[in-house]
């Protein structure tokens, strides 16, 4: 490739987000990536079930040369490959040989063979620095979110709640301020009447409408350059105490559906509106959904729930679940008198409850 003569040292292919779209979920590709650090959390320990040694991971974030952010998540050794005095220092930062996963979005993953180069000597690096103003990419450290905390066991359990209690909670009743939920619930259709897309502003990823020939975006003003299709899927979902019905966005959609809704739309042969099978194949399926409920929620009780996160449900820790929850109750003193052996009642062993 006649660049061996340049860089005798390294030779990377830095993947374009096009690229790395491609790649998600796919094994069998690894990718490098170059970019400006712009955001790194702190460490977190992460325990599981199956790997009980605590293990180590960094998040961190990436503008990469065509204006694109990305996370990355750094594993393991990695996790302390970058201190903490890059905070306020551009910095441009090559990290190779990374899985594409969607996880809320695409977000990249060290692997074994992963290296990480820190402001290397190749024209690349001076290219980043010399297009992007010190001021709007110096890293910053960022917090970690608290409800993304802990393991995929954790996840589909967090704060669970039937629907009936998501459906009645409100400002009042809760104290704290997450309001991020947990609901095991069936799909039980698809909101027909509205469009399973919508046509997004690249800058905003707000709803750009068409006017006439091109797009325009309300919210920014703007006949927007580039405009992408994104997800906005409204299902009815219920459990066996209540129904309503939520939205699911884009990054959500595409992970749940592992294909992205231009994709999507280029294989609905101009039936743009029709729903896709295997969005209308969500019918009947069982999730679990995690939610963050919003101020209409909490205030008037809407009945469209933010789906922030869905996960398939495992039967073994549904039952541990269910399990668990009857034993917390069956605890209680109320259970003894109600199982209170009654000396002086007549024989009861003949009476047959038949439900
Ligand atoms: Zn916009």
């Amino acid at each position: 490739k006649g660049s061996s003569e340049v860089f005798p040292e390294y030779c990377f292919e830095f993947a374009t987000m096009d690229t790395l779209e491609e790649r998600a979920e796919k094994d069998t590709q690894c990718s490098d990536v170059i970019g400006l650090l712009t955001q790194m959390k702190p460490v977190e320990t992460r325990i599981t079930k199956r790997n009980p040694q605590p293990s180590y991971i960094r998040e961190i974030e990436i503008l990469m040369p065509e204006g694109d952010k990305i996370k990355i998540t750094l594993l393991g050794k990695f996790a302390y490959f970058l201190t903490e005095d890059v905070i306020g220092s551009q910095t441009v930062l090559i990290i190779t040989s990374m899985m594409v996963q969607r996880f809320s979005g695409l977000c990249l993953k060290s692997t074994s063979a992963t290296r990480i180069y820190i402001d290397l000597d190749i024209p690349e690096t001076q290219e980043l620095l010399d297009r992007n103003s010190a001021e709007e990419t110096l890293p910053k450290m960022g917090s970690i979110d608290r409800s993304n905390q802990g393991t995929l066991e954790e996840h589909m359990f967090y704060r669970r709640r039937t629907l009936e209690e998501l459906t009645t909670m409100r400002h009042g009743n809760q104290s704290d301020q997450d309001f991020v939920f947990t609901v095991i619930a069936t799909v039980d259709r698809l909101q027909e009447d509205i469009q399973w897309w919508y046509m997004s502003c690249d800058k905003c990823h707000k709803l750009a409408t068409k006017d006439t020939d091109n797009y325009y975006c309300k919210s920014c003003g703007i006949y927007p350059e580039k405009v992408t299709p994104r997800y906005r899927v409204r299902l009815q979902i219920s459990d066996h105490t209540s129904t309503t019905s939520c939205t699911l966005f884009d990054e959500e959609a595409a992970r749940l559906l592992n294909t992205s809704a231009s994709k999507l739309l280029d294989t609905q042969d101009g039936k743009s509106e029709e729903a896709p099978k295997i969005i209308q194949q969500l019918c009947g399926k069982r999730l679990i959904f995690r939610f963050k409920l919003n101020d209409n929620n909490l205030t008037f009780g809407t009945q469209n729930y933010a789906v922030k996160r869905t996960f398939v449900p495992d039967d073994r820790l549904e039952m541990l679940y269910l399990d668990n929850k009857a034993e917390e109750e069956l605890m209680d003193d109320e259970v003894d008198t109600v199982l209170m052996k009654k000396q002086n009642m007549p024989d009861r062993k003949s009476q047959n409850n038949n439900v």
